[in-house]
């Protein structure tokens, strides 16, 4: 039996890709390896845990001796790797955590998959999954393309430069087998409401103020998590060693705009007259070093795999809050403790 090692896979995205592998690949054993930070959530896969091809270890990639115990246990044929600090605010009171987890765990994980593979990188593969957001900040015209220079601006994207430029180096170097992912802002179940949608979703649950930074009109392209899981699945197959692929939904909104269409469809689902969530919008003081749009051309992995987005926003969205409705006593569990604090440091 094959093994693949999936990093962060108790996080949002982490826990859909370790779905998608674990249901579309029977024989294929599926390790995910997890910290479970505040962000880290098991049971964001309570339906496979039964599964005879998956299996959850607690490790931390900041440490790099049990990282290497632990490829040299079950021998990976591939790794996905997700873990990450991933909250942009959060980066900006705490950079160092991002360093060490997004920098020194991702050469730590480099490292091991390097002395494992070193005799043979036949069949293997390292596939590391990044964010649009190293690119910089785009104007009102334009996309990021694969050959867009790096140009990170706050301390979570700049890790992930960083830690994108060491695997590619690792490639280059010593022929270690990658592909790279950079992908849009992601949105669907199991999203920590640290992040606009759930955050949005969750404060309208609670007739909450629905924070809104600067003027509302930063811009970002959304894609559907499920369709993310999608595109590494296709990417870690049947992308070119050495590739890196953007990934994004063809989805542009500016905040103010897509807090609003959630908003009409909270109404409505909730059976609410129309206009009565958007009296909850405030703005808010501006996020420093704020990049005004983010836009994703995912031509490529569309020409090279045929990969596109299966749902269109407004339908996705209609997933996510219909996901949020059905699971509140999620969202009340990872909401209360120390969430609070952190959220009223950020908006209080
Ligand atoms: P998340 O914060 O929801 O999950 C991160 C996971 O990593 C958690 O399960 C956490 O417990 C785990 N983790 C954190 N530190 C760890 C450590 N030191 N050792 C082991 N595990 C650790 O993040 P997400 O939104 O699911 O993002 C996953 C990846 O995708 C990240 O690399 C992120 O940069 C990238 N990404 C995210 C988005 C997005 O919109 N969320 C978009 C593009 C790329």
């Amino acid at each position: 039996m094959k093994t693949i090692l999936i990093t962060g896979g108790a996080g949002f995205i982490g826990s859909h890709v370790v779905r998608e592998f674990v249901l579309n690949y029977p024989t294929i054993k599926i390790i995910n390896l997890d910290a479970l930070t505040y962000a880290g959530n098991l049971e964001n896969l309570k339906d496979i845990e039964g599964h005879s091809n998956y299996e959850f270890v607690k490790a931390d990639i900041t440490d790099a001796k049990h990282i290497l115990d632990i490829f040299e246990k079950y021998q990976p044929d591939g790794v996905i790797h997700l873990a990450a600090e991933s909250h942009v605010d959060r980066s900006i009171t705490n950079p160092l955590e991002f360093v060490m987890t997004n920098v020194i765990g991702t050469v730590n994980l480099l490292n091991a998959a390097k002395e494992i593979w070193k005799d043979n990188f036949e069949g293997k593969r390292f596939h590391h999954v990044s964010t649009d957001e190293v690119f910089g900040a785009l104007g009102d015209e334009g996309f990021f393309t694969e050959e867009t220079s790096y140009d990170p601006h706050s301390p979570y994207s700049a890790s992930k430069a960083s830690s994108d430029h060491f695997v590619c180096a690792y490639h280059d170097t010593y022929g270690l087998p990658i592909v790279l992912t950079n992908c849009s802002n992601n949105y669907g179940p199991n999203h920590f409401p640290e992040k606009l949608i759930p955050l949005c979703i969750h404060n309208i649950l609670n007739n909450n103020p629905l924070p809104i930074y600067g003027d509302g009109k930063y811009t970002r392209d959304w894609l559907f998590v499920i369709d993310h899981a999608k595109a590494i699945d296709l990417v870690f197959h049947e992308g070119k060693n050495g590739g890196s692929y953007n990934v994004g939904g063809f989805n542009e909104w500016k905040n103010i705009d897509l807090v609003k269409e959630l908003c009409k469809q909270m109404d409505e689902k909730l059976g609410k007259e129309a206009g009565t969530s958007e009296q909850l919008i405030t703005f808010v003081k501006d996020r420093p070093g704020h990049d005004l749009r983010y836009a994703i051309d995912a031509t490529k992995i569309n020409h090279e795999l045929g990969w596109k987005p299966s749902v269109t926003f407004e339908q996705g969205l209609s997933k996510t809050i219909d996901w949020f409705l059905e699971n509140q006593e999620w969202l009340d569990n990872v909401t209360s403790g120390d969430y609070q604090k952190y959220y009223n440091t950020q908006y209080n």
